[in-house]
């Protein structure tokens, strides 16, 4: 026996959630966010009071003791009300997967209540300006000297780079040998904002997803001590590849959301405006796109919560399905909202109207976490059993 439906617990969440979205992603607040490229930090703070940031972090640490499958109830109708203010109100705990997984003890209750109180704010940064999807050749180093270590790098692209209290870091701590994998000698270093040589630099200009903090951080002689070593030192190419196989669902979530949402807000449209002195809505054309949109936003659905179910059934991602549901949810994501900024017609292409924000929100869907083209490598090399590079 299969289930398809949600608990009524499930159900609790989603109807609060989707009343919290309505009630405060005000249109006002997300033209405001998205034109000045704000993040919105009351907004967040009034998020973080109900817990909806921090649902999956366990009730030990002050968080919610929920799962990926609540986590993605939250995202999906977060980003179906306004993908921007949505992924702002939730992104603040960004990596978090890695310190509950490999931290200390000592990180953890340093850190993690906090975050489920919305007192801090963090991220994962691991992308440099020459090391992107080939996540393992980047150049930041670490090096030991007494009990600290010292770093030195350039990481590029970085949510909440600007405005974390503290963020997980990647560098090289070691050299590989000649036959080595590359994929060693990595590791991950909590660094606090307020250390000397962080300097972030808050990137402007984003196509979407622009009430989102990102940022170019460099790390000159950045000194931090032993203690902030995350894990065992070596293993942090590892730990990003597992924490993005668990998190590549949540992004499934925030497409699938970005979808639902534009297809509301474009069958809203096309029922009340007229061309040729009929509703939009009549045209048998744009029945079947909706039809076939709505089907296709269904799979996607599907495939994401299924990817996150057999999560917790084995007590660990699944790789390829994983990979399987970012990918397609994007995907369908992308060309969701492009179908529904067209029967906008002409009104699309302005910024007031909302389906302008959720087309160029979308795009980021394809693009980070890992781009679809190695979601597509993930998949293809499961099925034909090759190796990384
Ligand atoms: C808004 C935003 C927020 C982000 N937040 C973070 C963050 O918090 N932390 C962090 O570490 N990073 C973050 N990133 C970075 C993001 O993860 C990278 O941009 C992404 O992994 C792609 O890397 P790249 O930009 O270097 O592109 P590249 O790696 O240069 O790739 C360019 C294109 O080539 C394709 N390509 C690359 N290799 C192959 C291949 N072998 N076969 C086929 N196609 C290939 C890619 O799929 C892509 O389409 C963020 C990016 C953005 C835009």
């Amino acid at each position: 026996m299969i289930s398809f439906q949600f608990t009524e617990e499930q159900e609790d969440i989603r109807r609060a959630a989707r009343e919290f979205a309505e009630r405060e992603f005000t249109p006002e607040l997300a033209m405001k966010c998205d034109r000045e490229e704000i993040f919105p930090f009351e907004l967040f703070k009034k998020c973080a009071r109900l817990g909806f940031h921090a649902i999956a972090i366990p009730e030990e640490y002050d968080g919610g003791g929920y799962g990926p499958i609540e986590q993605m109830i939250v995202m999906e109708e977060f980003s179906s009300v306004n993908p921007g203010l949505g992924l702002a109100c939730l992104i603040p705990t960004f990596g978090v997967e890695i310190l509950l997984l490999h931290g200390s003890e000592e990180q953890k209750e340093k850190w993690i209540p906090k975050l489920a109180r919305g007192e801090v704010i963090m991220g994962m940064a691991n992308t440099e300006p020459d090391a992107g999807s080939d996540s393992a050749s980047i150049k930041t180093k670490a090096v030991k000297d007494g009990d600290e270590w010292v770093l030195n790098g350039t990481k590029q692209f970085i949510s909440n780079g600007s405005i974390a209290d503290f963020i997980l870091v990647t560098a090289r701590t070691r050299e590989v040998e000649r036959f080595e994998s590359r994929h060693k000698g990595i590791s991950y270093f909590i660094v606090e904002r307020s250390r000397e040589g962080y300097r972030a630099t808050k990137i402007k200009g984003k196509m979407g997803i622009r009430a989102t903090d990102t940022a170019e951080i460099s790390l000159n002689n950045v000194r931090v001590p032993e203690s902030n070593l995350v894990g065992e030192e070596g293993k942090g190419f590892y730990y990003m590849m597992e924490f993005f196989d668990i998190t590549r669902v949540w992004v499934a979530a925030q497409a699938v959301g970005i979808a639902k949402g534009a297809l509301k807000l474009v069958v809203d449209y096309v029922k009340q405006r007229k061309a040729f002195g009929t509703p939009l809505a009549t045209f048998q054309y744009i029945q079947f796109k909706i039809a076939e949109l709505s089907t296709k936003i269904e799979a996607a659905r599907t495939l994401a919560y299924r990817a996150a179910a057999i999560q917790i059934e084995k007590g660990k991602p699944d790789n390829t399905l994983s990979a399987m549901a970012k990918w397609y949810a994007g995907e369908i994501a992308v060309e969701t909202t492009n179908w529904a900024l067209q029967f906008h017609g002409g009104y699309g292409y302005i910024d007031e109207y909302l389906i302008n924000q959720f087309y160029r929100d979308a795009k980021i869907t394809e693009i980070y976490e890992g781009a679809k083209e190695i979601e597509k490598l993930i998949i293809a090399r499961n099925i034909f059993g090759f190796k990384g590079r």
